[in-house]
């Protein structure tokens, strides 16, 4: 057993590093102000291949695996978890095609999310009615001669404003998780209108908007995978996903609890630092402990997925166990700053609201412990 990340997953992660550090730190407090991530922030991710880390070369992506990936993704959301979560959704959907995808569609969409063109990939699941359970959903595609014609509303889509590909499901049968199949569909495709952008208490930087589809012409080649297949594309997805997730959530609580930690190295209290005395010791032990153990179950899932073993129920282990302890660990290390940490002075502020949505997206902590129990109990 090696505990040690390999050659290539070091450099990646201090590639990632260094981008944080200089380009996106500086920037990470007037994004989260603004509500936007700059463009060039985002082309400079997909310049040095963030973008699209696990996809093969041929297709402009950087083939070096998950937990290269899972550790360069730390290090973006450490300096800013709205650019982090773009970065992940963007590298989901580019796995999406190159996984499911015919040559023609990989050949289209993945070489333009690598080099930045299209800015982001968009992931259209939930629905208003249909989060949790994505085999309710209502939005349809019907056959119209050789095109499909898709009518129905997204809710929640991450970058859904400016991505320049979605990969969208809908309803082509019947009921339930079998009549659901996947479709590529274009920014600006007539009948595609954008909604209301969500006013969220954090992770304010990333674009979270309604998607309203009325009419929408795709050719028959727009189909992704096969037809009525699309639900288990989704799953598959989401797995990979939750090491994204999982991953996002250790890279704010460490931000958090280096925050921590510099501060109770300075404020005083009795005459003394506040870190000299054994209660907040023992809140920056605890957070240590469980933000290794976060690292260690999430490590294991992407080198599970990496090797091409069964990884679902590690990926929804690491994903409820880092996103629950980051949530922990943010709310010490706001305590541990006083009343300086209920302000936005100081960056934990910042940290605490954009953590409690890791336990949210990508399958709540509650359908991750449903995907666990099962696979627990059979
Ligand atoms: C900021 C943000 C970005 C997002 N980005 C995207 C995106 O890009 N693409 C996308 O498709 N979606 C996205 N989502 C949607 C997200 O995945 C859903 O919000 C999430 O899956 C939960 O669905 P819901 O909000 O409908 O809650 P519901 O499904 O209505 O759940 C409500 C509560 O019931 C619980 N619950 C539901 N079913 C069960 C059960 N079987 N057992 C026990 N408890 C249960 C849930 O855990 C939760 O506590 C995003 C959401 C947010 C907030």
């Amino acid at each position: 057993m090696d505990f040690e990340l390999d050659e290539t997953a070091v450099m990646v992660r201090d590639s990632a590093r260094e981008i944080a550090t200089k380009e996106i730190v500086p920037r990470a407090a007037s994004i989260d102000r603004e509500g936007r991530i700059p463009p060039e922030v985002l082309l400079l991710l997909a310049k040095n291949t963030m973008m699209t880390l696990a996809v093969p070369e041929e297709l402009g992506g950087a083939d070096v695996g998950v937990v290269a990936y899972s550790a360069a993704l730390s290090e973006i959301a450490k300096a800013c978890a709205s650019t982090a979560v773009t970065m992940s959704v963007t590298n989901m959907v580019a796995e999406v095609i190159t996984t499911f995808g015919t040559d023609a569609q990989k050949k289209r969409y993945v070489p333009k999310i690598a080099d930045g063109t299209l800015r982001a990939g968009s992931f259209a699941l939930s629905e208003p009615e249909a989060g949790s359970d994505p085999g309710a959903m209502r939005t349809t595609a019907k056959k119209d001669g050789d095109h499909w014609v898709i009518d129905g509303a997204k809710q929640w889509i991450t970058s859904g404003d400016f991505a320049g590909v979605f990969v969208v499901w809908a309803r082509t049968g019947g009921a339930g998780t079998r009549g659901i199949s996947c479709f590529l569909v274009e920014q600006g495709e007539k009948g595609l209108s954008i909604g209301h952008h969500e006013d969220k208490m954090g992770l304010r930087g990333s674009s979270t908007v309604a998607l309203h589809f009325e009419g929408v012409r795709v050719p028959e080649s727009a189909l992704l995978g096969e037809l009525n297949g699309g639900f288990k594309i989704a799953m598959m997805a989401l797995d990979g996903g939750r090491i994204g997730i999982a991953s996002q959530a250790i890279g704010i609580a460490e931000a958090a609890l280096a925050a921590a930690v510099e501060y109770a190295k300075e404020r005083k209290t009795f005459g003394k630092p506040i870190a000299d005395h054994q209660a907040i010791q023992w809140m920056i032990a605890d957070a240590r402990t469980e933000l290794d153990a976060a690292r260690l179950l999430t490590y294991r899932a992407a080198y599970l997925k990496q090797t091409k073993q069964m990884f679902s129920s590690q990926a929804a282990m690491a994903k409820l166990y880092a996103t629950e302890a980051a949530g922990r660990i943010c709310d010490r290390a706001l305590q541990i700053h006083g009343g300086y940490g209920y302000v936005k002075e100081y960056d934990v502020e910042r940290y605490y609201r954009d953590v409690r949505v890791t336990r949210i997206y990508e399958g709540t902590s509650e359908i991750q412990r449903v995907v666990i129990g099962r696979s627990v109990l059979g």
